[in-house]
């Protein structure tokens, strides 16, 4: 089988990486890509251009890793020209899970799933801005852009007066078109895991529960980012995770209920309040850095484990995963998160063995050398018996390996340690 992974990202070469250590696959192209797989001149959001590929090359299946190509319909559009495609991403209207905020909360409260309380005002509604806060019962708000924002559209303000004036700037046009609607949510206090499931339309079967770090800067200061490092498995009680389990189970029943039939994985982030699950968001695929540290767990084959999704044979698919821990770390440019880096040669990548494998992010190849291409540059990913172990392990091979401006965070995972070190 030959197979087409759509992205450039840490999270695509982690796929592409496990989906090659399949007996059933035989090549793997990763699209546009990067300095690990090779760039490919493809533009993943047009549709004709990935169809042209897929008839050129004889690829039997696409894994579709970003979130935009999901929402331009990419996976509806191979599905019809190509029935006989092994698509691995939910279509547009199951993908509006993560690409409408305010349909994604509606969903929540008509299935029943707990969320944060919410109000949603749209931009030709804006002068009612200071009656709904006026009328908000909660003193803390969160204020999300409804669309896709690059993960820059939630603002967590530090009281009301500032959470309208966040919320009239999205109205305003601050987000372009992803902010025709906001929607302002209750502040909730707890702590995030991020819980990723395969779904075949009618059941699922989750991963292990990661925690992912989205502050710049140690001890979770600083701006968000894209993800700055995760560690996997994460440890809740039973109780919390039979909750999680059900909020799965509603999910696709309101799916099913909808007429969508969802394939691909979910991604479910929540914030856990008294032992109680409430959904932050859904995701319509992957994460990232969530995969690159999920692909080393994981000990069954990828390719099996997503064709049954698409065969709808997922319940009887045995998925396996390793019990060790492991820590990622990103490794940003200097500049990010405001901006990325481009042309600085990149040293010391260790070869990938048992422990260590490093995931290409944002690099590219000029003359031979690997050079930075962007804003989170690696993902340094090592395994471990403890999380303390892992962690000691990637923070070694993120500071030998060199690049100008390089920052990455040492305490990726810290705040689970079970046992302190003496
Ligand atoms: P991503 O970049 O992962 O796609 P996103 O931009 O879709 O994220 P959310 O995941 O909804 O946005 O929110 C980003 C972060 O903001 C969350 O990880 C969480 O830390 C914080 N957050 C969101 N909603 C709330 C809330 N109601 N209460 C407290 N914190 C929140």
């Amino acid at each position: 089988m030959n197979v087409l992974v759509i992205g450039s990202g840490g999270r695509e070469h982690a796929l592409a990486w496990k989906l090659e250590q399949s007996s059933l696959v035989k090549k793997v192209y990763v699209a546009p890509g990067n300095g690990a797989s090779g760039r490919i001149d493809l533009n993943p959001n047009n549709v004709k251009e990935v169809s042209d590929f897929c008839v050129d090359n004889h690829i039997h299946c696409v894994l579709i890793g970003p979130e935009e190509p999901l929402s331009n319909g990419l996976a509806d559009h191979l599905i019809k020209t190509h029935p006989d495609l092994i698509v691995f991403g939910p279509t547009r209207d199951g993908a509006q899970l993560e690409t409408s905020k305010s349909f994604s909360k509606q969903f929540m409260k008509e299935y029943g799933l707990p969320t944060a309380d919410f109000v949603t005002v749209s931009a030709d509604n804006v002068k009612s801005l200071d009656s709904v806060f006026e009328r908000v019962p909660w003193k803390k708000s969160v204020v999300k852009a409804d669309g896709l924002a690059a993960g820059k559209g939630v603002i967590i303000p530090k009281d009301n007066e500032e959470a309208k004036n966040a919320a009239r700037s999205i109205l305003e046009g601050e987000f372009g078109s992803a902010g025709h609607t906001v929607i302002i949510e209750e502040r909730l206090e707890g702590y995030e895991v991020s819980a990723l499931a395969f779904v075949d339309g009618i059941s699922f079967k989750r991963m292990p529960l990661g925690k992912d770090h989205k502050r710049l800067l140690e001890s979770d200061l600083g701006p968000n980012t894209g993800g700055m490092g995760v560690v996997a498995p994460v440890e809740v009680p039973s109780e919390v995770n039979c909750q999680i389990d059900e909020i799965f189970e509603k999910t696709l029943k309101g799916l099913a209920n909808r007429k969508i039939k969802y394939c691909g994985v979910l991604y479910a982030g929540f914030m856990i309040v008294n032992n109680k699950p409430y959904l932050l968001e859904f995701n319509c695929r992957f994460g990232d850095p969530e995969t690159q540290v999920l692909m080393r767990l994981l000990e069954s084959d990828l390719f099996e484990n997503i064709r049954s999704c698409v065969q709808q044979t997922l319940s009887k698919c045995e998925i396996q995963w390793s019990t060790k821990s492991v820590c990622g770390v990103v490794l940003a440019s200097g500049n990010y998160p405001k901006s990325g880096d481009k042309g600085s040669p990149i040293r010391k990548i260790p070869p990938p063995d048992d422990t260590n494998v490093v995931f290409h992010a944002g690099t590219s190849i000029i003359n031979n050398q690997i050079v930075t291409n962007g804003g989170r540059v690696l993902c340094v990913t090592s395994v471990g018996e403890t999380l303390h172990e892992a962690r000691e392990q990637a923070n070694k091979i993120a500071s030998e390996i060199e690049f100008s401006g390089k920052q990455f965070r040492r305490d990726i995972g810290k705040s689970l340690d079970t046992v302190t070190p003496s």
